[in-house]
């Protein structure tokens, strides 16, 4: 099963939170773009701290499947392997 089948709205992501730290992030949105070259579709995926508020985004299969893009605020890429 591809990572991004895990990511679904109101799941969490073990990401840290940019400005807080908190170890977790909820998954507010996950927007579909286009589709890559190899036919695996391109996501954007939205987080929110559940403790301090803070918002980060990333791209999911960034170009291809299962690769994460650099998330905005937080300035890494997110493991997709780590939905909880
Ligand atoms: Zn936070």
């Amino acid at each position: 099963m591809a990572f991004a089948d895990e990511f679904v709205e109101r799941r969490m992501l073990k990401f840290a939170c940019y400005k807080c730290d908190h170890p977790a992030m909820l998954i507010t949105k996950k927007e579909e773009l286009e589709v890559n070259e190899d036919g695996s579709k391109k996501y954007k995926v939205e987080l929110a701290c559940p403790r301090c508020k803070a918002t980060d985004e990333f791209i999911l299969n960034d170009g291809a499947e299962d690769v994460a893009g650099i998330a905005l605020n937080a300035k890494k890429e997110p493991d997709l392997n780590k939905v909880i």
